[in-house]
């Protein structure tokens, strides 16, 4: 006896319809678990998606599915699953976490067919076409092909003009008018197509990386647990996840891979294709619809069986899942910033649970929530602390720049830094100059009345771009011309200050105009595949610098870079964020990396106002267990993750007073309900603010955030709602925004 009723979660987004909805399924529709519907809602017809079936229904007038959108149902029953768990740990509605799973451009088109709905024979038919011979024109195309037409094509071909006729014709029961929902059709592949390469022969694992294969191995066929790879550097750990790829693929299971920025690991991509041939599905952004709906066809279809991609591939529907493998897990990009604010360590966890598979995460850097998890033995952890072919990490120089200052060198370059590039650059080698802040200068003032040139729409400083002459907010993507005197005072005396990338190009030209330049960054590579081009000139030789933002710190391994030099660590240092530190380790860590990957060793210089800092000072002897021990204990005097979860709201708002008062109802209130749960509970929860973020106005909108801490997340959230619901209940909130972050990453 076939279920009678399929529960819809239906696209309005609106809090009080966050539930399954029933509907009766017609016999002749072909509506399975995860289908696309349309149905009515409130008297319109919406979209919607089935999350399940019911032979009984809660209400008695239940109203039929009026249409099943054709094509593959992405959605199964794990993914379903997990929509419903990120629903519940992110608050969202479950319709975006669904959302968030399916991919967007495989959106439904609308199409409405006209077909002949009584016998032609009719003599009243017979009558108005005789009377009418634009009428008797529209019967006849319809006629013509004794096959039902898309109106679409009719009014191409006949003129709008006809819509009146074709409505009477309706009206009158002589015509049927349906509407059906169709997905794009699926193309040729146009991924694979690069010319896949042939299989390369199989290299000799080193033992270290024969190790890390076997625990994989062993986590795949035991107990399932995540295993934390942290390999230094250059210790081979692409190797180590297409070994472990290979295996799960020989037992018929399907493999996962997760990099942080695809479209900047080009190479990931074809190390994967060419060891898989025909079996690699890629999936990011930088995709057409036509691109993305192919891949999702080649892995449901099940002929692609390894999916390599960004943040959202976790939600991939590759069927019978035995690996997901995190690369460089420590990567901010890993938590989406918008609605669902998940982040993949987490889905990836949870889908693992759902279907019994292994999770990797890899990193040189891991996480100090990674690592932590690893030493008290909830994931499982393999250590490869030494490079392919035993090449040394690259000795990393510290600069003290205020000692550069005292011996009265005002340049950006020190003058180790100098001397290194001149020696690298006259033998030929290449070198990386990284900066984690593009544009010329980041801060304009006039020196006659300290006028500071702002973002009229942000609380932040404009950015000077010297090749466009702009001055550009980083935020909402304001510009105005640079002013040639003080817009305050009409002085003179303006000043650039602040460096950024483009100014890092321009100097390097000054000290070595014969020294061929590019540069990697946001301004760089707005155009499609302008990224893969700079890395491919730059592995070609055709330029012996790189400059960059943390684009250039990713993944990159060019043998004939011999030399990295960090030109200011303290842009990533100063950020106010209580992960700024790990960010800094991070970057400068990963960075170095890129250095002496080949035959010749490599140097690394490191600029910074601040060298006794313990990120830098650990960084400087690649000391990650030294970093970890020492913040680690900075992190739990201060109750941070990975000792509590955190729980973040951002309320915003036009006006800053209404905001203010909105911001401090809710703190009230969730005072009130933390004090409660306090009494009893053996953790203790805190709370932080109500304060102005740290960007304190962006798009025009004041923003006040709002921070509770504590053991146990769902305290977190009860909290949390309650004082949500009492302030949308009993407050004033015209024009208020509120948003919840549950284990936020960066709270700017
Ligand atoms: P990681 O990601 O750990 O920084 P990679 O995976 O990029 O390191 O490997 C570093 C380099 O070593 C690459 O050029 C890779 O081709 C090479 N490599 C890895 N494993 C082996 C091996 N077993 N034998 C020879 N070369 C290897
Ligand atoms: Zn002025
Ligand atoms: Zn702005």
């Amino acid at each position: 006896m076939p279920c009678r009723f399929a529960e819809v979660i239906v696209n309005v987004h609106n809090r009080k319809v966050d539930r399954a909805f029933h509907y009766a399924v017609p016999e002749k529709l072909p509506v399975v678990l995860g289908s696309n519907v349309i149905v009515p809602f409130n008297g319109r017809t919406v979209e919607g998606i089935v999350i399940g079936f019911s032979d009984t229904a809660p209400v008695t007038a239940v109203k039929p599915v009026l249409a099943c959108i054709e094509g593959e149902a992405i959605l199964d029953k794990t993914l379903i699953e997990l929509a419903r768990w990120i629903a519940d740990y992110y608050l969202c509605p479950f319709i975006e976490a669904l959302q968030c799973i399916l991919p967007a451009s495989l959106g439904a088109r609308r199409e409405i067919i006209v077909e002949i709905g009584s016998s032609l024979d009719d003599p009243d038919i017979r009558a108005l076409t005789l009377l009418d011979p634009e009428l008797e024109k529209l019967v006849q195309a319809i006629w013509r092909g004794r096959k039902p037409v898309k109106l679409h094509n009719l009014t191409k071909r006949l003129g709008k003009g006809i819509m009146p006729q074709i409505e009477m014709l309706a009206a009158r029961g002589f015509l049927n008018l349906t509407t059906v929902y169709k997905l794009p059709a699926f193309r040729d592949s146009v991924s694979e197509n690069e010319g896949v390469p042939t299989r390369k022969a199989p290299v000799t694992l080193t033992p270290r990386q024969l190790e890390a294969v076997s625990v994989i191995d062993a986590a795949v066929h035991g107990q399932a647990k995540t295993v934390l790879v942290h390999g230094i550097t250059g210790s081979g750990k692409t190797q180590v996840y297409l070994h472990a790829i290979a295996h799960v693929l020989q037992e018929g299971k399907s493999a996962i891979v997760l990099v942080p920025e695809i479209t900047l690991t080009p190479q990931i991509y074809r190390e994967f294709s060419e060891a898989f041939p025909g079996q690699v599905a890629v999936l990011h952004s930088g995709l057409t619809d036509r691109q993305r709906a192919n891949e999702y066809k080649r892995i449901v279809s099940g002929a692609a069986r390894v999916v390599v991609g960004a943040r959202s591939a976790i939600f991939a529907p590759l069927r019978n899942l035995g690996l997901i493998i995190i690369d460089e897990e420590h990567e901010q990009t890993y938590k989406q910033e918008e609605n669902p604010k998940y982040h993949v360590h987490e889905v990836a966890k949870k889908r693992a649970e759902l279907c019994g598979c292994t999770v990797v995460l890899g990193s040189a850097t891991p996480s100090l929530e990674s690592y932590a998890l690893a030493l008290s033995g909830r994931y499982t952890l393999v250590t490869m602390g030494e490079r392919v072919g035993q090449n040394p990490l690259p000795p990393v120089e510290v600069v003290d720049l205020r000692e550069e200052l005292l011996a009265g060198n005002h340049g950006i370059f020190s003058r180790s830094l100098l001397a290194k590039m001149t020696e690298r650059f006259s033998r030929g080698e290449q070198a990386i100059l990284f900066l984690n802040r593009r544009g010329f200068s980041t801060f304009i003032i006039c020196r006659e009345c300290g006028y500071v040139a702002k973002c009229p729409h942000c609380d932040i400083s404009l950015t000077y771009h010297s090749n466009t002459g702009l001055l550009r907010c980083h935020y909402c993507g304001y510009t105005v011309a640079a002013p040639q005197d003080c817009p305050s005072c009409s002085s003179r005396k303006i000043k650039y200050f602040g460096l950024g990338t483009e100014k890092i190009e321009h100097e390097l030209n000054k000290f070595f105009p014969n020294v061929k330049a590019l540069r990697l960054d946001a301004d760089t590579t707005t155009r499609q595949g302008a990224h893969r081009q700079i890395l491919a000139a730059f592995e070609r030789g055709e330029a012996q610098a790189l400059i960059g933002t943390q684009m250039v710190a990713k993944g990159l391994d060019f043998p004939n870079v011999t030399l990295v030099g960090v030109v200011s660590a303290d842009v990533t240092l100063n950020m106010p964020d209580f992960r700024a530190k790990e960010r800094t380790f991070q970057l400068i860590t990963q960075v170095a990396g890129r250095a002496g990957r080949g035959v010749r060793p490599g140097d690394v210089v490191v600029q910074t106002f601040s060298p006794q800092d313990p990120s830098i000072k650990f960084a400087q002897t690649h000391d990650y267990q030294g970093f970890f021990t020492q913040e680690i204990g900075f992190r739990r005097a201060l109750g941070y993750p990975p000792f509590n979860h955190i729980l973040q709201a951002v309320l915003t708002s036009e006006a800053e007073s209404s905001l203010i008062k909105c911001a401090q109802d809710l703190d009230g209130a969730l005072r009130q309900e933390v004090a409660k749960l306090n009494q009893n509970a053996r953790h203790h929860l805190e709370i932080l603010g109500p304060a102005p973020c740290p960007l304190r106005k962006l798009n025009n909108r004041y923003r006040w955030q709002l921070i509770v801490k504590g053991k146990k997340v769902d305290e977190l959230k009860a909290a949390m709602g309650y004082a949500v619901k009492q302030l949308y209940e009993f407050g004033t909130t015209g024009g208020l925004a509120l948003s919840l972050d549950v284990d936020p990453i960066g709270m700017i």
